[in-house]
């Protein structure tokens, strides 16, 4: 987690989701296929004056299991 100040604007933690391996929550299989990433952006409240910004950075994985449904691993 990195921490950037904007002065007298606001507060940016920047958080990444590690690993480079999703695990499947049907089959506990990890899986390396990823198929998209999105960012998420939390706004929290003010705090003293600045505004707090969370930007977190999700990627999704496909499972590689056949007997698992297609579906999004996280
Ligand atoms: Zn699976």
């Amino acid at each position: 987690m990195s921490r950037r100040c904007i002065p007298e604007a606001e507060v940016v933690f920047t958080a990444t989701v590690r690993g480079e391996v999703g695990v499947c929550p049907a089959c506990s299989k990890p899986s390396v296929r990823v198929h998209s990433r999105y960012r998420r952006t939390l706004t929290d409240a003010p705090v003293a004056g600045r505004l707090i910004r969370i930007l977190l950075r999700v990627r999704r994985f496909f499972c590689g299991n056949p007997r698992v449904p297609a579906q999004d691993v996280r």
